[in-house]
C-alpha cells in the first residue's frame, strides 16, 4: 500500500491509514487526524510501555485513559481472565449467579471505604461501565425517595463546579465541564452546581482547607435553598479528574459527610478515576475518614482490562427497594451485568495488591515522582505542581501566573502531547495540564524519562 505521496508505508503507516478509513475516534476531532493530531497506532503492550509495530516503545504515562494498573498485558490478570474464559465466560445475572460475581462482590464490600458510627456498604449493583455506574447510582437514589413516598418534590441532584461523571445523559447533566456539557445542554436534567474546593481557587495566601472550608460554606447556604428538592449529592473525592486533575482538602469531604446527614440526602461518592490506590489510599474517601451511601467504582477496578463497573450501597438504600411490587424494584438492566470476564479479571487485580503490597510500592513511587517534577516548579510559565498520591498535575499559565491562563488558540497542551509523543511518552494533557498518572508498574528509569521528557515539552510548548 503506498502512501498519498506515493512512498511505501511501512506496518504503522498501514494500520494507521486502514484506522482513518473505518474508525471514528472517541473524544476526537477527527479533520485533527492524523496532520495536526497525530495517530499512534499500538501493537502490544508491555507494563508500563505501549510498543509499535517495528518495536519502538512508547511510556504510557496516563495508564490508558486512567484504567491500567500494573501493567499492560500484566501475565497475571490475563491467566485469569484466560481460565475465565474456558470456564464461564458469561451468564444473564438476572435469576443466576456466578462464582466470580459473588466473590468480588464480598472482596470490594470488606475493603470498601468505613466510618465510625455508620452501617456498613453491604450491596454489589454491577454495571459494565463509569457512565453507567453513575446513572444507576442517580436512579437508585431518585427511585429511593419515591419509594419512601413522601418526597415527590425530591428530583434533583447537587454536584460540583468543575466535575465530571461521564458522558451520558444523566451522567453528563451532573457534570460541569462546559466542552462536553454545554452543546447537550438542552437535553439534560436540571442539576444544583456547588462551588468547587479546588485549592487552586484558593485566594491569595489562603491554605486549602480554609478555601475547602469556604465551599463547605457555600455548599451548606445552597442545600438550605433547595431543602427537600435533592435526593443526592455526587463528587469526585479529593480529585477532580477530567476537570483538569483539580485537588482539595480532605476537610470539605468531612464537611459534606455531615451536610448530606442533616439534609437527610444520599452522598455518591464518584470513585471511577480515584479509587483503587490512585491516591495513595485503595479509596480516597478513607483520606477524609467518611463513608459514602453510594460508591461508584470502574476503570481500574478489572486492573484496566475489560469493562465493569460497580455501585456499592448501604442496607438502608437496599431495603428501601424490598416490596411486593415489581415497579418498587430497581429494573435497572445491562445486557453483561457482573460479566465472569470482567469480575474475573478484577478479582486477579485484587490479588495482585495483596500479592506485590502494591499501595506501599506506591507510596515510594509517589515521592519519587515528587522529586521529580520538583524542578519542573521553576519553570517560567509553570503555574502549579501538585500531587495527590500517584496523580501529578503541572499546570501552564502565561508568566506563571494563576490569573492568566494561556490563549487558548495557542494550544497548548496539544503542542506538548506533540512534543513528548516524538520522544517516546504518551502525555495527553487536559488543556494546559500535564500529568502524570503512570500504571503504578513504572519504575525509575521510566520515571526519568517521563520526567525529562515533561520537562523539554513545557519548554517547547511554551516558547
Ligand atoms: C471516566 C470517568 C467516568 C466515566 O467512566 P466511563 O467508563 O468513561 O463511562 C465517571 N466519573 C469519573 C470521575 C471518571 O473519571
Amino acid at each position: 500500500m503506498s502512501n498519498h505521496d506515493g512512498s511505501i508505508l511501512d506496518e504503522a503507516g498501514r494500520w494507521r491509514s486502514r484506522d482513518l478509513a473505518v474508525l471514528w475516534h472517541p473524544c476526537t476531532q477527527m479533520r485533527e487526524h492524523p496532520d495536526v493530531m497525530p495517530l499512534l497506532p499500538v501493537a502490544r503492550g508491555n507494563g508500563a510501555w505501549l510498543v509499535g509495530h517495528d518495536g519502538s516503545r512508547t511510556l504510557d504515562a496516563v495508564s490508558s485513559w486512567w484504567v491500567n494498573l500494573h501493567g499492560h498485558a500484566e501475565p497475571r490478570i490475563a491467566a485469569a481472565i484466560a481460565r475465565q474464559a474456558t470456564t464461564l465466560e458469561q451468564v444473564i445475572l438476572a435469576g443466576c449467579s456466578h462464582p466470580p460475581a459473588v466473590e468480588l462482590a464480598e472482596r470490594l464490600l470488606a475493603i470498601a471505604p468505613r466510618q465510625a458510627g455508620r452501617a456498613r456498604l453491604s450491596r454489589v449493583f454491577y454495571a459494565d461501565n463509569g457512565s453507567a455506574g453513575i446513572e444507576v447510582a442517580l436512579k437508585m437514589a431518585f427511585h429511593w425517595f419515591r419509594n419512601r413516598g413522601d418526597e415527590p418534590r425530591r428530583t434533583k441532584f447537587v454536584a460540583l463546579q468543575n466535575g465530571y461523571h461521564g458522558e451520558t445523559i444523566g451522567a453528563l447533566s451532573v457534570g460541569d465541564i462546559p466542552l462536553y456539557r454545554r452543546i447537550y445542554a438542552p437535553l439534560l436534567m436540571e442539576a444544583v452546581f456547588a462551588p468547587s474546593p479546588d485549592a487552586f481557587l484558593a485566594r491569595e495566601g489562603q491554605s486549602a482547607e480554609a478555601c475547602a472550608e469556604d465551599a463547605a460554606d457555600a455548599l451548606a447556604h445552597l442545600l438550605d435553598e433547595h431543602a427537600g428538592e435533592i435526593c443526592a449529592l455526587v463528587l469526585e473525592p479529593l480529585v477532580q479528574c477530567a476537570g483538569g486533575m483539580r485537588m482539595h482538602h480532605p476537610a470539605y469531604l468531612r464537611r459534606v459527610r455531615e451536610l448530606c446527614d442533616v439534609h437527610g440526602i444520599f452522598l455518591i461518592a464518584d470513585e471511577i478515576a480515584v479509587g483503587f490506590g490512585r491516591t495513595g489510599t485503595m479509596f480516597a474517601c478513607e483520606q477524609a475518614g467518611i463513608q459514602p451511601d453510594l460508591l461508584c467504582l470502574s476503570k481500574g477496578l478489572t486492573g484496566g482490562f475489560l469493562p465493569l463497573a460497580a455501585v456499592l450501597a448501604t442496607d438502608a438504600i437496599y431495603e428501601g427497594f424490598l416490596d411486593d411490587s415489581r415497579e418498587r424494584a430497581f429494573l435497572h438492566s445491562h445486557s453483561y451485568t457482573g460479566n465472569p470476564l470482567a469480575c474475573a479479571a478484577a478479582l486477579a487485580s485484587l490479588d495482585i495488591f495483596a500479592a506485590d503490597d502494591v499501595l506501599a510500592r506506591n507510596r515510594r513511587t509517589a515521592e519519587r515522582m515528587a522529586t521529580l517534577a520538583a524542578p519542573l516548579a521553576a519553570l517560567p510559565h509553570v503555574a502549579d505542581v501538585r500531587q495527590t498520591g500517584m496523580i501529578l498535575a503541572i499546570e501552564l499559565c502565561e508568566g506563571g501566573r494563576r490569573a492568566t491562563p494561556f490563549e487558548p488558540s495557542r494550544r497548548i497542551g496539544l503542542h506538548a502531547y506533540r512534543h513528548a509523543l516524538e520522544r517516546g511518552v504518551l502525555l495527553r494533557p487536559l488543556g494546559d495540564v500535564l500529568y502524570w498518572m503512570p500504571p503504578y508498574c513504572i519504575d525509575d528509569a521510566q520515571l526519568e524519562l517521563l520526567a525529562a521528557v515533561t520537562g523539554s515539552a513545557i519548554e517547547a510548548a511554551t516558547a
